[in-house]
């Protein structure tokens, strides 16, 4: 069996799905589709989207994607919507006869007991997705956007969504999660950008749309959220000094900071460029690169060689390492 995902963030464009508690469904799927992406090619699986930004395709041309390529499964990514009342997650199968891929997946979001405040359990229902996709599928409703609790588990549990979706996968492939930090092969290594991990760890983390992200550690993942334009970033080491500064859109950098001491950037200000450098640390160098809002990663930069950005482009994540 080949190991082909089709991953679709349900609604976009001129459809934002459902809309509650100043969230669109939309985003959220989009957002948490791009990291499962993300996870899903870092453990070695392709990966194909049915949308990359936030465009109107129809349930047909979505179906008709998969299929043409020849995906092995499928997996459609929703907020679930109702009464206010109403909370929790469930997971979606066309009929209890292909429930395998919907209980792997539902089951690794169980794991996670930050992720839910209710389990809804393995449904069957003979939706678009699930009925007209010839490989396994299966529709996750992560949340219920009509919920504030919920609400606030889709705003800020989108990576811990992600890990537990990408974890259902690969069990339906037999395969388990590897940690990405020892099997990640940085796209320039071997080049003049690349370079092994130092002993240093890098803690950093970016703050979107009113909301700090969760810290993250060197290459394991990345700081911030695909689809949200940051305004402000925060990076400390295991030991020694980082020294790092923003530039707001379009314009002159803010002063550098320093560690955890303050963060660099202004909240409610988008930023175009990030400067990075170490103090007092000749053996070392720190190497970050940033992706552009609904774009791709853009080259590894070292120091204060150069930046990361462009000029005029918002970014919405950054991936930061010590070597
Ligand atoms: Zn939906």
């Amino acid at each position: 069996m080949g190991t082909k995902v089709f991953i679709d963030p349900g609604h976009g464009g001129s459809d934002p799905g459902s809309v509650g508690n100043g969230l669109r469904e939309c985003d959220i799927n989009l957002a948490v589709s791009k990291r499962v992406q993300y996870h899903l090619q870092r453990q070695g699986i392709e990966v194909m989207m049915s949308r990359q930004s936030d465009t109107i395709v129809s349930l047909n041309e979505r179906t008709n994607m998969a299929n043409k390529w020849g995906a092995d499964v499928l997996v459609s990514i929703h907020c679930n919507s109702a009464t206010p009342a109403a909370y929790g997650v469930e997971t979606y199968c066309y009929q209890f006869q292909y429930r395998n891929l919907a209980d792997l997946v539902h089951g690794k979001i169980l794991e996670d007991t930050s992720l839910y405040y209710a389990n809804r359990g393995v449904k069957a229902a003979d939706f678009h997705m699930l009925r007209e996709s010839y490989m396994s599928a299966a529709l996750v409703e992560m949340s219920f956007i009509s919920n504030y609790r919920d609400a606030q588990l889709l705003a800020n549990k989108q990576e811990g969504f992600a890990i537990a979706i990408s974890k259902g996968v690969l069990a339906y492939f037999g395969k388990g999660w590897t940690d990405a930090e020892s099997t990640l092969k940085p796209p320039n290594s071997g080049s003049s950008v690349g370079g092994s991990s130092s002993s240093i760890d890098v803690y950093y983390k970016a703050y979107a749309n009113g909301i700090w992200y969760p810290e993250v550690k060197n290459l394991t993942d990345y700081a911030g959220v695909f689809g949200k334009d940051m305004e402000c970033i925060m990076a400390r080491l295991s030991s020694g000094t980082i020294e790092y500064r923003v530039s707001p859109l379009n314009s002159n950098y803010y002063p550098w900071v320093r560690n955890y001491t303050d963060y660099a950037g202004l909240p409610g200000y988008n930023i175009d460029r990030v400067q990075m450098r170490l103090i007092g640390l000749p053996n070392n160098q720190v190497k970050y690169r940033v992706h552009l809002l609904w774009g791709n990663w853009l080259p590894w930069v070292l120091g204060e060689s150069d930046f990361a950005g462009i000029q005029g482009k918002l970014i919405d994540a950054i991936e930061i390492q010590i070597i």
